[in-house]
């Protein structure tokens, strides 16, 4: 059994083919351009293999719920050619097999959950930090989902005494993605992160927002462990930052096991370049299992 994996994401699509044990057998790379170029591409690459089974993990937002008419679209993304594109559909169309569809920070989550950081355990979180901030999770076994998936990307934080910026979102201003993306980083210290890494400063505000944010995910759904990727998180030393911010900001009232040594609570992912099409993988895996996909 052969199963096909796509991680769709903003500049490249990772396609590869693997197995149920989420050993991956082949993969390529393909810049995100139109949606034509790109699937075309796509199609070219599954063309040389029998899948039984599909998963996707995209950018957002996606439309992830099956009983809308505009299931598997994506939907207001800024990238224009790609706002209300069918995906999964078109996918379906061309590969015929059944296919689960997800956010990429969903897929990542279960991934890693599965197969990673978070391995034995029955609910973990995972954030990105890159050119913005999405955050997936798996609750009991299952990729959480509520109207449509998550977006504590844009939750709202506390701003720093010492913050003036205002912030990049272009709903909320300074929201989390607002005020601690990568491109909130470059703007506001006029430097891009890997040129600021000697300064103190800018991670320990980095990581006061990140904290904050993780203080209240704890607080909302209790994932049992967190999971930090993307490029800013390149920058290792925003870890012990952000478990000291944790533990300040939380200031014991959660009391739960799970949080008694952060750093096996608060960690990077263990998939790493494999994160996206392992955790597509992992998708349609469970998708089998729950529907007999
Ligand atoms: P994307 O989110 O587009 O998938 P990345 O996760 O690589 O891609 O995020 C890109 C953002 O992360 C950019 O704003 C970039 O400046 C920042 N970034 C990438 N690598 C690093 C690094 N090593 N240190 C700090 N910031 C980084
Ligand atoms: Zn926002």
């Amino acid at each position: 059994m052969l199963i096909g994996a796509i991680e769709a994401g903003g500049t490249k699509f990772v396609c590869g083919v693997g197995s149920r044990e989420g050993e991956i057998i082949e993969h390529c790379s393909i810049p995100t351009s139109t949606p034509e170029e790109t699937l075309e591409q796509v199609f070219a690459f599954f063309s040389k293999f029998t899948i039984n089974a599909l998963g996707v993990g995209t950018f957002g937002p996606a439309d992830l719920n099956p009983a809308s008419a505009s299931y598997g679209n994506i939907t207001t993304t800024p990238k224009v050619k790609w706002a209300g594109f069918p995906l999964l559909s078109t996918l379906q169309k061309e590969l015929n097999v059944p296919a689960a569809f997800d956010t990429d920070v969903n897929a990542a989550a279960l991934g890693e959950l599965t197969w990673g950081a978070a391995r034995g355990l029955d609910s973990c979180m995972y954030m990105t930090v890159g050119t913005g901030i999405g955050v997936g999770a798996v609750v009991d076994g299952k990729v959480l989902h509520g109207m449509n998936h998550p977006e504590m990307g844009h939750i709202l934080v506390r701003r720093h005494p010492s913050d003036s910026f205002q912030g990049l979102c272009p709903y909320h201003g300074d929201c989390l993605e607002g005020l601690a993306a990568g491109p909130a980083i470059e703007k506001r210290w006029g430097k891009k992160g890997t040129e600021l890494v000697d300064r103190l400063e800018v991670w320990e505000l980095e990581a006061d927002y990140i904290a904050q944010a993780l203080v209240n995910y704890a607080l909302i759904f209790g994932p049992k462990r967190m999971i930090l990727g993307g490029g800013v998180m390149k920058q290792q030393q925003l870890f012990p930052l952000i478990r000291e911010k944790f533990k300040i900001y939380m200031n014991g009232y959660l009391q739960n096991s799970f949080l008694d040594d952060l750093e096996t609570y608060i960690v990077p992912p263990a998939l790493n370049d494999f994160a996206g099409l392992k955790g597509s993988i992992a998708l349609a895996v469970l998708a089998s299992k729950v529907h007999s996909l």
